[in-house]
C-alpha cells in the first residue's frame, strides 16, 4: 500500500510495519463444539509506522483496533499475514523475543491493567525481570525503577506503594513506565486516556508527547476520541469492520475526508467554536454496525452508506490513492470525492 502524506518521512524511516494482518476467531456451536463460522475482527491490515511517529487509530467499538494493538505486540498470533520490525519479518524465535522488547503496550484501563497485589516498583520491574529471568528486584533494577517513575512524573520515593493508593492518571503514569522500561522503540497505547477525566487526559498526553520526544518513540495510539487522536497523531488510520478504509496525514484525514464513513465521523466529532458547531452539517449514519461475523459483501460500510451504489454491494473496493495534490492520500470508496468538514 502506497500512502501519500506529506511529512518529512522517508522509507528507510520505517519501523514497524503490517502486512495484510488478519484475526479470526471461530465461533463454535453444540455439545461437539463445531465450527460453525469465524469473526473477522482484523482483516487485512497493512500499514507503515516511521521512527517517531504517532499513528493515530479511530473508528467505532468493535471495529477490530484494539485487537490490532495485539496482534502488533504479539500478544495474539495473527491467523494470517505478519508484522516486520525494521525490516525483518517477526518469526518465532529471537526475532519475536527482540519485537516483545522492541515493542511495548500500554492499556486502555489503569484500575484494572495494574495487579492491586503487587507494589508499583514490582509492576515497573516486571518486564526487566522477565527479559533477564530474574524473581527479584535487585539494587541497579532498583534504580532503574526510581529513574523510570521520576521520568514519568511520579515520586520516586513511592516505589513501594500499591496500585490503589494512586489517583487514575498516577496509575496511567505508572503503565506508561513499565511500557518504556526495557527502552522500546514502539509503544502501542489502547485507548490510553479513555478511562480518565478530561483534565488529567490532557496531562497523560503531554506526558506521551514529551517522551516521544526523549526517547525517539514511536506510537500506535488508538482510540475513539477524534480530539485527542488529532491533537497526538501525525498520521491517522480510519477502520471500519476490521479493514483500514482510508489513512492520510492528520489534516487529509480531519478536514478533507474522502470515505463517506471517515466524512460521518469527521462530521461528528464537536468543535470548540460555539458558532462553527452551529454552523456545521452533521452526517448522521444509519443502522448499527454490522456484525463481524457476518460482515456485508462487497464494500463493507454499503448498509449504512448514502452513496452507495449497485456495484458497492458486490465490489470491494481497494484501498488506493484518491484525490489530487497535497489533499491525495489512500482510501476505499469507489466513489471517493474530497469533503470539506469543519472539525475546528
Ligand atoms: Fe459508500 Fe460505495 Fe464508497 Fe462503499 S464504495 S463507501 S458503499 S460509495
Amino acid at each position: 500500500m502506497s500512502e501519500g502524506t506529506g511529512t518529512a518521512w522517508s522509507r528507510q524511516d520505517v519501523i514497524l510495519k503490517a502486512n495484510n494482518l488478519k484475526k479470526y476467531y471461530p465461533i463454535r456451536r453444540g455439545v461437539a463444539r463445531r465450527i460453525v463460522g469465524q469473526v473477522k475482527a482484523v482483516d487485512g491490515v497493512s500499514f507503515e509506522l516511521r521512527k517517531g511517529e504517532t499513528l493515530g487509530v479511530v473508528g467505532e467499538s468493535g471495529c477490530g483496533k484494539s485487537t490490532l494493538g495485539r496482534l502488533l505486540v504479539q500478544l495474539e498470533a495473527p491467523t494470517e499475514g505478519t508484522v516486520e520490525m525494521e525490516g525483518r519479518i517477526v518469526k518465532p524465535g529471537e526475532e519475536m523475543r527482540r519485537l516483545r522488547r522492541d515493542v511495548q503496550i500500554v492499556f486502555q484501563d489503569p484500575y484494572t491493567s495494574l495487579n492491586p497485589r503487587m507494589t508499583v516498583g514490582d509492576i515497573v520491574a516486571e518486564p526487566l525481570l522477565i527479559h533477564k529471568n530474574e524473581l527479584n528486584l535487585k539494587g541497579r533494577e532498583r534504580d532503574r525503577v526510581k529513574q523510570l517513575l521520576d521520568q514519568v512524573g511520579l515520586n520516586p520515593e513511592h516505589i513501594n506503594r500499591y496500585p490503589h493508593q494512586f489517583s487514575g492518571g498516577q496509575r496511567q503514569r505508572i503503565g506508561i513506565a513499565r511500557g518504556i522500561a526495557l527502552n522500546p522503540k514502539v509503544l502501542v497505547c489502547d485507548e490510553p486516556v479513555s478511562a480518565l477525566d478530561v483534565s488529567v487526559q490532557a496531562q497523560v498526553v503531554n506526558l506521551l508527547e514529551r517522551l516521544q520526544r526523549e526517547l525517539g518513540l514511536a506510537y500506535v495510539f488508538i482510540a475513539h476520541d477524534l480530539a485527542v487522536v488529532r491533537h497526538i497523531s501525525h498520521r491517522v488510520a480510519v477502520m471500519y469492520l476490521g479493514e483500514i478504509v482510508e489513512v492520510g496525514d492528520k489534516n487529509q484525514i480531519y478536514n478533507h475526508p474522502m470515505h463517506p464513513y471517515t466524512q460521518a465521523l469527521m462530521s461528528a466529532a464537536p468543535v470548540p467554536d460555539p458558532v462553527l458547531q452551529a454552523k456545521r452539517q452533521r452526517i448522521m449514519l444509519s443502522g448499527d454496525v454490522p456484525s463481524p461475523a457476518n460482515p456485508p459483501s462487497g464494500c463493507r460500510f454499503h448498509t449504512r452508506c448514502w452513496k452507495a451504489q449497485p456495484n458497492c454491494v458486490t465490489d470491494p473496493p481497494p484501498l488506493i490513492m484518491r484525490g489530487e495534490g497535497p489533499a491525495a492520500h489512500p482510501a476505499s470508496c469507489h466513489y471517493a470525492e474530497e469533503m470539506e468538514v469543519v472539525t475546528g
